[in-house]
């Protein structure tokens, strides 16, 4: 049995460091849906998430709502993303995530010719205002399956409840011998 981790929005200093150390505590991998800007700014954090065996997809430059931008910005915007990562990485990625999960139908006919467009069905609600880290973490456990895409983010909004509710999720995979594995 397998799960896929995913982490949207990095790589961000205060809490990127701290998922990559709990990952790599019991052996795990995850894709990071990594924000193009971010990666500039951070280039060292976003090159340990590759070394240390993770993979790596395009969430857009600037973390761009595909609902509202124009096509051409839009599409342009994946497309710096893409350009970052060949730059600061020395490699491509096929797999892209919509922020908010996103898309037109036009942006989706474009995108998918050279990406696998990747969702989610497990929702942590790490996000959510005001949720707390047990509910986060019963939540995430209960839709839990074999075969399930979860989503957290690794960004300063979610950085206190992931610090609380990862750890233990990641528990919770191991003594249920659900294995890690990448999209
Ligand atoms: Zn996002």
């Amino acid at each position: 049995m397998e799960v896929y981790l995913t982490f949207d929005d990095g790589p961000v200093p205060s809490i990127t460091p701290f998922v990559l150390d709990e990952l790599k505590k019991r052996g795990m991998l995850a894709t990071f849906f990594m924000v193009g800007d971010n990666i500039q700014k951070y280039p060292d954090l976003a090159r340990r998430v590759i070394e240390e065996g993770h993979q790596i997809g395009n969430h857009t430059y600037n973390h761009l709502n595909g609902a509202k931008a124009d096509h051409n910005r839009y599409i342009g915007n994946l497309e710096k993303c893409q350009q970052t990562i060949k730059n600061i990485l020395g490699l491509d990625t096929h797999l892209f995530r919509p922020p908010y999960g996103r898309l037109k139908t036009s942006q989706t006919k474009v995108i998918s010719k050279d990406f696998k467009i990747i969702m989610w069905d497990v929702l942590s609600g790490d996000f959510v205002n005001g949720i707390s880290p047990s509910q986060c973490l019963q939540k995430t456990i209960k839709y839990t399956q074999n075969g399930s895409i979860i989503l957290f983010h690794d960004q300063q909004k979610t950085e206190a409840i992931i610090k609380e509710t990862l750890p233990q999720y990641l528990d919770y995979l191991k003594k249920n011998n659900l294995q890690t594995a990448l999209l």
